[in-house]
């Protein structure tokens, strides 16, 4: 079971007395912590050899995600030098104290001894400075809800690490032809975020195609039935789509691998282009990139093992309508279920690009909300995850001659100064879209992976970002 540990700080200076009510507190505020994963109290280290020792062991256990830390008394913090510096797990430095407020009857030397956070926790917070260790510090009371949604997003970011370093990704053919955006260096990305990204002929799975039987399309399509209203006569083509969806996932259940990516270019020996096949994979928790975009798969599966339950899908950035102020979002099919505002329908429509069957796809709305755009670019030598606020709205016209899922949206810090800041910072056409994530744990996971992150919010100028990309440059020895 997967478990962040919770490992105290405190030093024998203070005796048995008080190391016993520094273990009775800590595992006090381990209980008290409501978070998406468990938290496990794991020891009060008051020795080097402890903390070197409890280090090893979270870097060992598998099922250890991340570390969270805290000084109840003074630990002194050359004692942590040699465990941190083998750190490898993520962590976070939660800077709190047992005690809300100060007990004015209470209060004496002994209470000061046993409650010392504030300057032990101090001593603890610069070794992690002066190690340069990537670690994220939360400040507050640990009763607090608004700290602990703190932690929970942090231990979303660990989540998402922890995907990211175990990522298989399955290319069904290459990117698409000429496209600058959607390639990258892949052994780059494998030494930073762990995916293996690796190709599979397209011929591998149409052979899978054909052996897929009656009864498994049989079994899928009553699924589909279950969670979309069926807009079409034609079983055939869902079928077929059916047929898509087992044969991709028995080859990605086969390589363990959580993403996927095809092109319309690379559809030898098949009759339709996934189209609710993909969009029903990544429903079930997949990551998808369409045209060869295995960073925008990646992204997307990483974005899933965030937020499990939440909404995200493959998205681009199709059209604008200038007088209304927005970005129609949509794909030729590819959209993910998770984002609609009512039941998807499937349908059946001609694809004017492909050269193949009219294919099945899920038809629907994407919600209203605020959400966040993802793009991750290769800036050669780097890889930069670009972030920009937006508000999504339900689309004002029905475009009846558009069957497709489609969404729109409106990029801060408003329209066009939104415009211009995805440009300048090289965002791609296709991102991922996600209804959930924090700043927080987009700042949190870019630095336990060590990426780049450039955010746009309301806050952000073209010109503020310009400075801020040249500052970037340098800081990465790039211009
Ligand atoms: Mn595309």
């Amino acid at each position: 079971m997967l478990k962040f540990w919770f490992i105290t700080g405190s030093q024998f200076l203070y005796g048995e007395e008080t190391l016993k009510k520094v273990e009775e507190d800590s595992k006090k505020i381990v209980d008290g912590l409501k978070l998406p994963f468990s938290v496990e109290y794991k020891l009060t280290a008051k020795t080097a050899g402890e903390i070197e020792s409890i280090v090893k062991q979270a870097n060992f256990d598998e099922d250890c995600v991340g570390i969270i830390t805290f000084c109840h008394t003074f630990s002194p913090s050359k004692m942590w030098i040699n465990g941190l510096t083998l750190l490898q797990k993520p962590w976070l430095h939660f800077h709190t104290q047992f005690n809300e407020s100060i007990p004015n009857d209470e209060i004496d030397m002994d209470y000061m001894n046993l409650h010392q956070s504030a300057h032990g926790d101090r001593e603890h917070g610069f070794i992690g400075a002066r190690l340069r260790a990537p670690r994220t510090v939360v400040a507050g009371y640990w009763g607090d809800p608004a700290v602990q949604e703190k932690i929970a997003q942090w231990q979303r970011a660990c989540m998402g690490a922890r995907f990211s370093k175990n990522l298989k990704i399955v290319r069904f053919g290459d990117n698409m032809r000429e496209v600058a955006v959607t390639e990258g260096d892949k052994v780059e990305a494998q030494i930073k975020l762990g995916w293996q990204v690796n190709t599979w002929p397209v011929g591998s799975l149409v052979k899978e195609m054909e052996k897929v039987t009656t009864p498994e399309i049989d079994a899928l399509v009553n699924e589909y039935k279950k969670l979309y209203d069926i807009n079409t006569d034609d079983e055939k083509s869902i079928r077929y789509q059916a047929r898509e969806e087992i044969a991709i996932e028995k080859i990605l259940i086969r390589e363990g691998a959580h993403a996927f990516t095809n092109t319309f270019q690379d559809l030898y020996g098949m009759e339709q282009l996934p189209g609710l096949a993909a969009q029903h994979l990544m429903h079930k928790g997949y990551g998808f990139g369409a045209e060869g975009d295995w960073k925008t798969a990646g992204m997307e599966g990483i974005i899933k093992a965030m937020y499990p339950d939440g909404a995200s899908s493959f998205m681009e950035d199709y059209t604008y309508d200038y007088k209304h102020e927005l970005i129609l979002g949509a794909h030729m099919l590819e959209v993910d279920p998770s984002i609609a505002a009512d039941k998807p329908k499937i349908e059946v429509h001609p694809l004017g690009i492909g050269d193949r069957q009219p294919p099945a796809r899920l038809v629907f709305e994407g919600k209203a909300g605020k959400a966040k755009a993802l793009s991750l670019v290769d800036m050669g030598g780097r890889l930069r995850l670009i972030a920009q606020d937006v508000n999504c709205e339900k689309p004002f016209q029905d475009m009846p001659n558009l069957p497709v899922a489609r969404t729109m949206w409106r990029p801060e810090p408003g329209f066009l100064e939104g415009l211009e800041c995805w440009i300048i910072a090289g965002g791609a056409h296709h991102t991922v879209l996600s209804y959930d994530i924090t700043e927080q744990a987009l700042r949190d996971f870019a630095r336990i992976m060590d990426i780049e992150l450039v955010v746009i919010d309301k806050n952000t100028t073209p010109i503020s970002l310009e400075r801020e990309l040249m500052l970037s440059d340098v800081l990465y020895n790039r211009r």
